[in-house]
C-alpha cells in the first residue's frame, strides 16, 4: 500500500490561503489599513502605484511591534488579537484571523519597517513568496510601513486577471471610503502615483462625508439617531430628492465594521418607499452598534457579511427611525417641529427593560353633564388604552393664543397630558372639525388639515406595533367569555398570530377546530367590535400572507388600525380633534398613514395672502 497524503508546505497553504484572503490590490488595501486601524494609529498614508499592481504602502502612527512580532506577524494563524475561541465572540478589532500578512506575503514582495513607543530601534524586514530575506534593526519612527510590490508576481494566472487601472483603483477608493468613514477621527491621505486623492484630516462624521464626497453633499444629509438597548442606530441619510439612478453612497456600518447586508439595505429602501421613484436608490450612511456576541462576522473571509441575533427587531427599528428623520425633515421647515428624546425609540424598546407599572390614565376633563364631552361611542378606540398623549411641542405652534409659560408650569406636570388641559378660554378655537371629516388647526404660519380616518389610523398602527413588539399591552377582562364561531382555515390563522394577538390584549381561552373563546380583549376596544375585527384580520391574512414575522406583525398592526380607526362622517368634540392633533404629531412618522396616504396637509400663510391679492 502507498500513502498519498502528504502536508503541503508552508508557503503552498499560504498561497492557497491568499486566494481567499486577497483578491486584488484592494483586499491587501483593506487588510492593511485595517491593522493599522487596530493598532490604535491617529494617522494613516495609502500610497499606491498603478493601481496598486506595482506598490502598495501603508504608513501608520500606532503601536508598531517588536522585534519577535515583526517576524511572527507573517505566520499564518499569527495574531495578537485573540487568544481563544471565545473571544471570537467580543471582538472588537478588525482582524482575528491571523491570516492577512501571510497571505499577503506569500503573492508579493512584502516590506516590513515597524517601531514600538518604547524601543529604541526598529526592525526591518523583507520578505518574498513567504520566505524572509532580509532582517535587521534600523531607526524608525513609531509606527508600522508595510510596501507590498508586484503583487501576484508568482501567480501569473492572478495577475492577468487583474482589471484595468481604472477599475482597480475605484475598488481601492471603495475600501479607502469604507475605512475613512468608520473612523473619522482618524487622519487618512490617499495618494496615487504621485497625486494626492484624499487629504482627509480628522475630524466628525458629517465632515468626514463632506470632505470625502464634496461640499454639496452637506445640504443633503438628514441625520439618523435612535437608540434601543438592543441596537444603537446613528449616521445620515441622504434627502431623497438626491437619490441616485445608480447605487451610489451606500453603507452601513456594524460596530464600526463595513457590512453589506441585503436585508438591511431592504429596510432602508422601505423607510424611503413613497419617497423616491422605484429606479433611483437611497444613499446612506448608517452605524449600527450591537453587542459584540449578538452578531456573527465570521461567515465570510473578507468579513463583508453579518449576521444578526435580533434581525427582524433591528430591520424594524432601522427603518421606523428612517421615517422618524425623514417624517422630521419633512415637516421641519414649516412647523419647527423640535426633535423630542422621548420619542425615539421606535416601539418602546427602551422601555423593556424597565417596565413601570401600568397607570390609569383619567380624563379629568371629562364631565358627563356636559354636551361637548359625549363621545360618539368610536371615538372610544382613541380615547381610552394605554397609549400617552404626548405634545411634541405642538404647543409652540400656537403662539399667540398658547398661555405664557409661567401658565404652562402651573400646569400638573404628569407626563402625557395634551394642551386641551389648559383653560378652557384656550380651548376654544384651537381646533375645528369640518365636514366630520378633517380637523383644522391655526399654527404659526398657516393652518394644518388633518385627515381624521388616515390620522387615526397612523396612531393606532404605531401603538399596535409597539404593543405587539413591546408586550405591554393591557386587557379588559369580560364579563362573561365570548365565543365566536370560524371556519376552521379561519381558526388555524387565529392560532398563528395568537401570540402577537396576545401582545396587544387578548387572552385566549380556546382555540380549536371553529371556535374561538375569548376572555380578555385589549383595553381600546370595545366587545362589540372583536367579530368583525378578527373577520376582517382573517381576510386580510389570507389575502396577503407574509412570510417573516416582522411583516406579520405589520399586517395584524395595518389591518386592526385600519378597522379600528375613526371613520369619516363621526363628529368628534374638541377634547378628541386636539387629542388626535398631540397624538398625531407624536408618532413616529406622524406624515403618511400606513397605507401611504398623507395624513395632513399644511396651508401657508402665504397661500392665504395670495387667495387675497
Ligand atoms: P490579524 O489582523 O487578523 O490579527 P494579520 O495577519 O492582519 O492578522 O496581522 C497579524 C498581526 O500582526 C496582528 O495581530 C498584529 O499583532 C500585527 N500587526 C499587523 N499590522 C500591524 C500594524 N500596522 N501595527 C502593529 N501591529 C500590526
Ligand atoms: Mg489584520
Amino acid at each position: 500500500m502507498v500513502d498519498k497524503i502528504q502536508l503541503l508546505p508552508d508557503h503552498v497553504a499560504n498561497q492557497i490561503a491568499a486566494g481567499e484572503v486577497v483578491q486584488r490590490p484592494a483586499s491587501v488595501v483593506k487588510e492593511l489599513i485595517e491593522n493599522a486601524i487596530d493598532a490604535q494609529s491617529s494617522a494613516i498614508t495609502l500610497i499606491v502605484k498603478d493601481a496598486g499592481k506595482t506598490l502598495i504602502q501603508i504608513t501608520d502612527n500606532g503601536i508598531g511591534m517588536s522585534t519577535t512580532d515583526a517576524r511572527l506577524c507573517f505566520e499564518r494563524h499569527a495574531t495578537s488579537k485573540i487568544k481563544k475561541a471565545e473571544d471570537l465572540f467580543n471582538l472588537h478589532t478588525k482582524g482575528f484571523r491571523g491570516e492577512a500578512l501571510a497571505s499577503i506575503a506569500a503573492i508579493a514582495h512584502v516590506e516590513l519597517k515597524t517601531k514600538q513607543a518604547e524601543d529604541e530601534l526598529g526592525t526591518h524586514i523583507t520578505i518574498e513568496g513567504s520566505k524572509v530575506q532580509s532582517q535587521e534593526p534600523a531607526v524608525l519612527p513609531q509606527g508600522t510601513t508595510i510596501l507590498v510590490k508586484n503583487l501576484f508576481y508568482n501567480i501569473p494566472a492572478r495577475r492577468n486577471f487583474l482589471k484595468s487601472n481604472t477599475v482597480e483603483m475605484r475598488h481601492i477608493i471603495d475600501e479607502f471610503h469604507r475605512v475613512a468613514l468608520a473612523h473619522p477621527d482618524v487622519e487618512f491621505n490617499l495618494i496615487h502615483n504621485e497625486n494626492s486623492l484624499f487629504n482627509l484630516p480628522a475630524t466628525n462624521l458629517r465632515q468626514r462625508i463632506i470632505h470625502i464626497f464634496g461640499k454639496r453633499t452637506d445640504e443633503k444629509l438628514v441625520p439618523v439617531s435612535e437608540e434601543t438597548p438592543i441596537v444603537k442606530i446613528s449616521g445620515f441619510i441622504i434627502k431623497p430628492e438626491y437619490g441616485k439612478k445608480s447605487r451610489g453612497e451606500q453603507f452601513f456600518f456594524v460596530n464600526n465594521r463595513f457590512v453589506k447586508n441585503s436585508y438591511l439595505h431592504h429596510a432602508v429602501t422601505a423607510a424611503f418607499e413613497g419617497l423616491i421613484k422605484s429606479d433611483v436608490h437611497p444613499g446612506y450612511f448608517i452605524f449600527l452598534e450591537v453587542f459584540p456576541e449578538s452578531i456573527d462576522i465570521n461567515i465570510h473571509p473578507t468579513k463583508t457579511e453579518v449576521k444578526f441575533e435580533d434581525e427582524h427587531a433591528i430591520y424594524a427599528m432601522l427603518r421606523a427611525s428612517i421615517k422618524h428623520s425623514l417624517g422630521q425633515f419633512n415637516i421641519a421647515p414649516v412647523l419647527d417641529f423640535q426633535h423630542k428624546k422621548e420619542f425615539d425609540t421606535p416601539y418602546d424598546y427602551s422601555k423593556k427593560q424597565d417596565v413601570n407599572a401600568p397607570i390609569i390614565e383619567v380624563d379629568r376633563n371629562f364631565n358627563p353633564f356636559q354636551s361637548e364631552f359625549k363621545t360618539v361611542s368610536q371615538s372610544k378606540s382613541f380615547k381610552s388604552g394605554n397609549f400617552k398623549t404626548e405634545t411634541a411641542n405642538w404647543e409652540a405652534l400656537y403662539t399667540d393664543s398658547v398661555p405664557d409659560d409661567k401658565h404652562l408650569d402651573d400646569r400638573d406636570d404628569a407626563p402625557g397630558l395634551g394642551f386641551y388641559e389648559k383653560t378652557e378660554e384656550n380651548k376654544v378655537n384651537r381646533s375645528l372639525q369640518f365636514q366630520n371629516k378633517y380637523i383644522l388647526a391655526p399654527l404659526k404660519n398657516g393652518l394644518v388639515l388633518i385627515h381624521q380616518h388616515f390620522a387615526h389610523q397612523r396612531i393606532l398602527y404605531e401603538e399596535l406595533l409597539k404593543n405587539i413588539t413591546v408586550k405591554e399591552a393591557l386587557s379588559q377582562q369580560l364579563l362573561f367569555p365570548l365565543n365566536l364561531y370560524f371556519s376552521k382555515p379561519d381558526v388555524e390563522v387565529i392560532q398563528k398570530v395568537r401570540e402577537q394577538l396576545e401582545n396587544i390584549g387578548f387572552i385566549f381561552l380556546e382555540i380549536t377546530g371553529e371556535k374561538v373563546v375569548i376572555s380578555g380583549i385589549p383595553v381600546m376596544l370595545v366587545e362589540s367590535q372583536i367579530s368583525k375585527l378578527l373577520e376582517e384580520l382573517i381576510r386580510d391574512i389570507k389575502e396577503d400572507v407574509p412570510e417573516e414575522s416582522f411583516g406579520l406583525n405589520d399586517m395584524l398592526a395595518k389591518s386592526m388600525a385600519k378597522n379600528l380607526a375613526v371613520k369619516t362622517g363621526v363628529s368628534l368634540n374638541i377634547t378628541e380633534q386636539e387629542d388626535m392633533i398631540n397624538r398625531l404629531f407624536a408618532c413616529k412618522e406622524p406624515t403618511v398613514s400606513p397605507f401611504n396616504k398623507p395624513t395632513f396637509r399644511i396651508v401657508s400663510l402665504d397661500e392665504f395672502d395670495k387667495k387675497f391679492i
